[in-house]
């Protein structure tokens, strides 16, 4: 049967990747996989709702890389997304109903990761960003020791190329740690009155991201050596 994620879901997803790159995705799932057949009372991960749509998703649980599931988790409820029908995390769970969390009895704690359910309407393929405070935030530099810059902007474009009609491959939501491993010439970037041709490959994305993104008085990154 063929199935596929929640194109919300997805769109949370990418956010969290770029928010805390190299997280870690040991209890990450939607469906298919041992470990969420085991997850079985978890019917959500079953693509049940219109043409094989799956509506839960889980999120790993990861402080090294700063995602703590319990604000995440938190910041959800607070958002009240009309997308979001519950999320459980830390044996409790909070639905749309009233957004307060309550005890939670399930056989799986979820300590390490959190489930968040959208609804079975056609509201869970809404791919727009999650507006959750962590996605605004300028990184604390938690687990920061592979993060050499920081990006500035929001919204901000990862290209599988260093021209702006390569396809994109990541979106970063706002300012966001990256590891530059080389820099290239592309297309020429201008915005806020600075023109730029340097690209930063970015190993984390697989991608590139125009210098004029990445927060650097100069151009050129120093001490970054050309791909
Ligand atoms: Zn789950």
């Amino acid at each position: 049967m063929s199935w596929r994620v929640a194109k919300s879901l997805e769109t949370l997803r990418h956010q969290l990747d770029a928010r805390f790159p190299g997280r870690s995705l040991a209890a990450d799932g939607s469906i298919g996989d041992a470990a969420h057949q085991a997850r079985g009372r978890d019917s959500d991960h079953n693509p049940w709702y219109g043409p094989g749509i799956v509506t839960a998703r889980d999120f790993t649980h990861d402080p090294a890389h700063g995602l703590d599931i319990q604000q995440v988790a938190d910041q959800l409820l607070d958002s009240r997304d009309p997308r979001i029908k519950y999320v459980i995390a830390n044996r409790r769970i909070a639905t749309h109903r009233d957004w307060q969390w309550s005890p939670y009895e399930g056989a799986n704690p979820h300590e390490r990761h959190f489930h968040l359910s959208v609804v079975a309407d056609p509201l869970c393929d809404d791919a727009s960003d999650w507006n959750l405070p962590l996605f605004g935030e300028t990184p604390d530099g938690r687990g920061g020791g592979d993060a050499n810059f920081v990006t500035w902007g929001t919204g901000v474009n990862v290209r599988a190329e260093p021209r702006l009609d390569a396809s994109v491959v990541a979106v970063l939501p706002g300012p966001t740690r990256v590891k530059v491993q080389c820099q290239t010439r592309g297309d020429t970037v201008s915005t806020a009155g600075h023109v730029n041709d340097a690209w930063s490959f970015i190993p984390a994305f697989g991608g590139y991201v125009s210098n004029i993104f990445i927060d650097h008085p100069d151009p050129w990154l120093p001490d970054i050596g050309e791909c």
